[in-house]
């Protein structure tokens, strides 16, 4: 069964780190995870202070929707930080849902 958990299966590492390529493929890796639901029902319960869980960044004890990238933000950044909020918002109403 742990062959089946990408990060039980390899290294955590990426699953934890600061670097947002890795914290994307750590999130990619995690949709396929047979435990995806309980997963993040967990870290919902536990309000994680960090890593991924469930296919979902954790900071501070809640979600968000993506990393921090280095450089300038776009201008727009508030309207692309609510349209994120709002597709990870789905994304875990949909994880949740499925059981
Ligand atoms: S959903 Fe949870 S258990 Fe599965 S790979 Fe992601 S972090 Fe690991």
């Amino acid at each position: 069964m742990t062959g089946e958990i990408p990060c039980v299966a390899g290294t955590a590492d990426m699953w934890f780190s600061d670097v947002p390529a890795d914290v994307d493929r750590a999130r990619g890796l995690c949709l396929g995870c047979p435990v995806r639901r309980e997963c993040l029902v967990g870290a919902l319960e536990r309000g994680e202070t960090c890593g991924v869980w469930g296919g979902e960044l954790f900071l501070a004890g809640l979600p968000v929707p993506a990393p921090k990238r280095n450089g300038r933000p776009p201008k727009n950044a508030a309207v692309l930080e609510a349209q994120l909020h709002q597709q990870m918002t789905m994304r875990i109403d949909a994880v949740l849902q499925s059981a």
